[in-house]
């Protein structure tokens, strides 16, 4: 890892790049903010959203540099030398490391080590490091936004800016007790993020510039998926459609339902947003309740709220990290 003093070096004559993924509602964005505000010297930041559904997978660029001339650049960032993912689902359905020059870091929200990362990006030249954000977003946040702790691991890594630096950014941007709760969370990131390092560091003199491309994880790409993820329950109409588009994997709750409490008021039924309350007919000829669609249940909670006899609890995906390297 590169020490502050050649970080700032390197930031003399070089830019350096950074991309963010999150979902929607995470606050992606918002980092890529606070980056610039809390760098002391030019930066420039873009987002990008796909479908504006909370939940959706959207990305945003960071440049870098202490040289003006070299951050005047409005366009995606294709080669981060920093990739941030705020979700660790997104590791398996967006290609996050795409672009990224050897020595890279790949900073994740997650409970995983390095070798389950490493097995799904197909990466093993990049340096790693985890954070279990989520858990630190509920117990100091108390909900499910990472942007601020996922800045605080790469604090850790980067040394762009200081824990200091970003404090002062973040106590403009929020005001009272919400801004020094963040400070607080991002403190207990730079402590807890695990580090696994390749022992190199990118060559950021490089121009590493290369097309990125969105999908090449085999799954189906813009061109392939219906418009803005349209659902369609009759596959003769369409192939691809609402089986292509996992929202499931968009939420960090398991929805439970309870048969036994269910008095089948279909409640649920009419307010899912992702049709994934599912029905099926009886016996008497009547549509029952039948259980909630993993697939494409987004854990929007609507169901849980609405349900009259409490019959739709949430269990967090997410169990607690550990630093631990297996053998
Ligand atoms: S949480 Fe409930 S309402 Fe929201 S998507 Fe899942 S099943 Fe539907
Ligand atoms: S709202 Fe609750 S009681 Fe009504 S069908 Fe849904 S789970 Fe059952």
């Amino acid at each position: 890892m590169l020490t502050p003093e050649q970080v700032k070096n390197i930031l003399k004559e070089n830019c350096i790049n950074l991309r963010f993924h999150a979902r929607g509602g995470q606050g992606g964005v918002t980092a890529s903010n606070l980056c610039v505000e809390a760098f002391y010297g030019y930066g420039v930041c873009q987002p990008r959203f796909g479908a504006e559904r909370m939940g959706s997978p959207t990305e945003s660029y960071v440049r870098l540099s202490a040289d003006y001339n070299l951050v005047r650049d409005n366009s995606a960032v294709y080669a981060p030398h920093f990739v941030s993912v705020l979700d660790p689902s997104l590791l398996t359905e967006v290609d996050v490391t795409a672009g990224v020059p050897h020595g890279g870091w790949l900073i994740v929200n997650t409970t995983m080590n390095q070798l389950e990362i490493q097995d799904i990006v197909k990466r093993k030249d990049l340096n790693i490091a985890t954070i279990d954000a989520t858990r630190i977003a509920f117990d100091i946040l108390g909900r499910n936004i990472t942007n601020t702790i996922i800045l605080g691991a790469l604090v850790r890594v980067s040394h762009l800016v200081t824990l200091d630096e970003l404090a002062d950014a973040i106590l403009k941007r929020f005001k009272g007790a919400i801004a020094g709760k963040n400070v607080e969370a991002i403190k207990q990131a730079i402590e807890e993020t695990c580090l696994y390092e390749t022992g190199n560091d990118p060559d950021f003199s490089e121009n590493t510039k290369v097309p990125y491309q969105q999908v090449s994880l085999g799954l189906p790409g813009y061109q392939e998926l219906d418009i803005a993820g349209v659902w369609y329950c009759d596959e003769d109409v369409i192939e691809v459609g609402s089986d292509q588009v996992i929202t499931g994997s968009w939420g960090e709750y398991d929805m439970i339902w309870d048969e036994e409490k269910c008095t089948d008021c279909a409640q649920c039924w009419f307010i899912c947003p992702d049709f994934a309350i599912l029905r099926k007919k009886g016996e008497d000829g009547l549509w029952h309740m039948s259980g909630i669609d993993t697939i494409h249940c987004k854990s929007c909670q609507n169901c849980l709220e609405i349900c009259p006899v409490q019959a739709i609890s949430k269990k967090l995906k997410q169990s607690p990290a550990s630093c631990a390297t297996p053998e």
